[in-house]
């Protein structure tokens, strides 16, 4: 059942920073109306189900990767891409990750909106020459085609990418712009399931460019803080749906009465 939720709303009046996740920044890339029905007025969008196939991806590359961060090596694929790193290690690693299923992984506040910008990473790698963060994102994916970071659905793939080195340079982390998409495409054409999944894995360098993250964070803070919900966004055809519904029901009403 779809409810309005009553916690975690946004409130002008207090003085306690807000936590504002990746994905709202993201939200409010696409709609400031979505973004403020939600973190203003308590009205979110219907969750999705959750994607168990890619969070078990995630996590057994987590494991892999994290082995070699106790050792101390590169992973094979790294080599092959010649990328000169190796996993990071770090005591708060398991904190930007959220391992603990808190939900806000590595954090940072903006001052200037007193709002706590927060995004759980999958993984970061260090440069073994200069010491520059690499932040690395997986994704995984079942496709024939040649993965590319071009679709239109992937920009947020970017954004989310510049997002996180801004945190990470905010935290204080020498923060390359490159970073990684370490993709593992499953496989469709073996002729049988047998029971597995066979995925060949690559990597995407991305560089990126953080310099929109801080001045969409003031405008967010200042759609946060206006007294009226946003116009819809023009290109999205929920809302307009939304209102031929509301039209044809006051029309039925109309009827009715
Ligand atoms: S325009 Fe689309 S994205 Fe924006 S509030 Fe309406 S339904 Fe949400």
């Amino acid at each position: 059942m779809v409810q309005k939720r009553r916690g975690n709303l946004y409130n002008p009046e207090s003085k306690i920073p807000f936590n504002i996740s990746r994905s709202k920044i993201d939200l409010f890339w696409e709609c400031p109306r979505c973004f403020y029905l939600d973190r203003r007025l308590g009205v979110s969008r219907p969750d999705m189900p959750g994607w168990a196939l890619n969070s078990a991806v995630d996590t057994l590359l987590k494991n892999e990767f994290d082995l070699l961060r106790q050792a101390g090596q590169s992973h094979e694929l790294m080599k092959k891409y010649n990328i000169d790193a190796i996993p990071f290690n770090h005591a708060e690693l398991g904190t930007w990750r959220d391992d603990n299923h808190r939900y806000i992984g590595a954090s940072v506040l903006h001052r200037p909106t007193n709002l706590n910008i927060c995004g759980i990473v999958d993984d970061i790698w260090i440069d073994k020459k200069t010491d520059e963060l690499y932040i690395v994102d997986y994704k995984a994916t079942s496709t024939n085609s040649e993965i590319s970071l071009e679709d239109e659905y992937k920009q947020g793939y970017k954004r989310q990418m510049e997002i996180y080195q801004w945190i990470f340079r905010q935290l204080g982390f020498k923060v390359s712009n490159r970073g990684y998409f370490l993709f593992a495409n499953a496989g469709k054409n073996r002729p049988q399931f047998d029971a597995k999944l066979e995925f060949t894995t690559s990597i995407i360098p991305y560089d990126g460019n953080d310099a929109w993250v801080g001045s969409a964070i003031v405008e967010l803070k200042k759609c946060l803080d206006a007294p009226k919900i946003p116009n819809p966004s023009p290109t999205c055809k929920y809302c307009g749906y939304r209102e031929l519904v509301r039209q044809e029901e006051l029309a039925e009403r109309a009827k009715v009465a």
